[in-house]
């Protein structure tokens, strides 16, 4: 064929290719729907299911395949696949592995949405579901039923802040062989290994199935949504990743690049929010407006000698139960005047985040009908974020409540 003489055919099949050779601190921003071939045979050939080439924009390019790697090194797992939120990596998990008649059973104190999904689509395709208490291991191991196909185990949950027997429910799970998944989005990685949990026990144990938000650390901006679902085992990735295909589960070039961006600042960041929510928490545990405060790293918190014995680290995140004595209009009073704490969901990000949150049913684990209201710590000052609060706790419950218990 000649050569093409319009402009915009040249644009588009422009000569000019860029040298080999260009390295840079961070990865390139691969963008695609099409991916091209070289010839027909390589089109008719090409593997769609590994990560040897390149078949559409949607199972992988370049950009994500980085990032797929780097998050199974995150998790000590094999093989990623990323979701367009923590919350779609749940819902993969339950739609690849649950089928009309199996049950999944669910930490009562689960991420919340989760719980939904199984209340309101899984029930709707014949999936039951139970929910169980996660400080009991044995009971777990009691409700594994002929139908019992899938295990959820979360911790701490991410409201109440439990921090259940790791290694205990993960053996209860794996003595009756169903897939068991780790939701690690506490941990990001970093607190403990979810594929193998060391609790002192003679052999660690682990997870199938590890999923992320990440959304919270890994992103740590506050500004892109993305989950991961990770595992070890070829074959259960394999089922994992068709029914990620065949959903059409894809992820933005931006947006993996954005995640990959902030990756090496991972370690750093947790470090830092952990320190700093240790300050803030230890600080209020000192407050008589406080009844209790809810942080597995705090000596007296629920769970605290479970993650003793397999975590040093936590993530930058508390809840707390005012006393009795105080409204939930003095608690909303004391939420409304935060300064630098600002009212959102999700954490992990650079601003600290507050969310009052309505017990309910869950109330029953801590023996509380009441608000409580959940600290995200970002990267601001302890200081500063412990001044914001002693003002808002003066202006919501009064002056001298401070003073009370203190030394005269
Ligand atoms: C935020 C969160 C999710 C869901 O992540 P999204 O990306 O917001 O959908 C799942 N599990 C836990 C524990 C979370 O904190």
């Amino acid at each position: 064929m000649a050569e093409p003489k319009r402009i915009s055919t040249t644009l588009i099949h422009h000569p000019y290719r860029a040298p080999d050779g260009f390295a840079s601190v961070q990865s390139a921003v691969h963008k695609a729907s099409t991916v091209l071939f070289p010839n027909a045979a390589a089109l008719r050939h090409r593997n769609w299911k590994d990560k040897t080439g390149y078949t559409y924009g949607l199972h992988g390019t370049p950009t994500t395949f980085t990032l797929e790697a780097r998050i199974a090194t995150l998790e000590g797992g094999l093989q990623t696949l990323l979701l367009p939120s923590g919350l779609a990596a749940i819902a993969l998990v339950d739609m690849a592995i649950l089928r009309s008649g199996d049950e999944v059973l669910i930490p009562e104190n689960a991420y919340g949405p989760g719980k939904e999904f199984a209340r309101n689509e899984l029930a709707g395709w014949g999936v039951s579901h139970r929910f169980y208490d996660p400080s009991d291991p044995q009971r777990l191991a009691d409700m594994i039923g002929t139908a019992t196909r899938l295990v959820w185990i979360e911790a701490p949950g991410s409201v109440t802040m439990e921090f259940p027997d790791l290694g205990g429910l993960l053996r209860a799970a794996k003595s009756r062989s169903v897939v068991c998944a780790i939701d690690n989005t506490w941990g990001a990685g970093l607190a403990f290994n979810a594929f193998a949990v060391e609790d002192g026990a003679p052999a660690p144990i682990g997870a199938d199935v590890v999923v992320q938000a990440l959304t919270k650390f890994p992103s740590g901006g506050g500004d892109v949504l993305m989950g991961s679902v990770t595992t070890r085992d070829s074959e259960l990735h394999l089922r994992l990743k068709s029914t990620h295909m065949r959903m059409g589960w894809g992820v933005g070039a931006n947006d993996a690049e954005t995640v990959l961006r902030s990756l090496p600042s991972l370690d750093l960041r947790y470090a830092a929010q952990d320190a700093t929510a240790r300050r803030v928490a230890n600080w209020m545990a000192g407050r008589p407006e406080l009844a209790q405060i809810l942080h597995p790293a705090i000596e007296g918190s629920p769970g605290h000698e479970h993650w003793k014995r397999i975590c040093s680290r936590a993530a930058g995140l508390f809840s707390v139960i005012f006393d009795a004595r105080f409204s939930d209009a003095q608690i909303d009073a004391f939420v409304d005047s935060l300064r630098l704490f600002k009212l959102g969901y999700s954490w992990a990000g650079p601003m600290s985040l507050v969310v009052p949150y309505s017990l309910g049913s869950l109330g029953r684990r801590l023996n509380s009908n009441r608000t409580l209201v959940r600290f995200s710590i970002g990267l601001e000052a302890a200081e500063d974020l412990i001044a914001d609060i002693e003002s808002s706790l003066g202006q919501a419950f009064g002056p001298g409540e401070g003073e009370r218990d203190s030394p005269t």
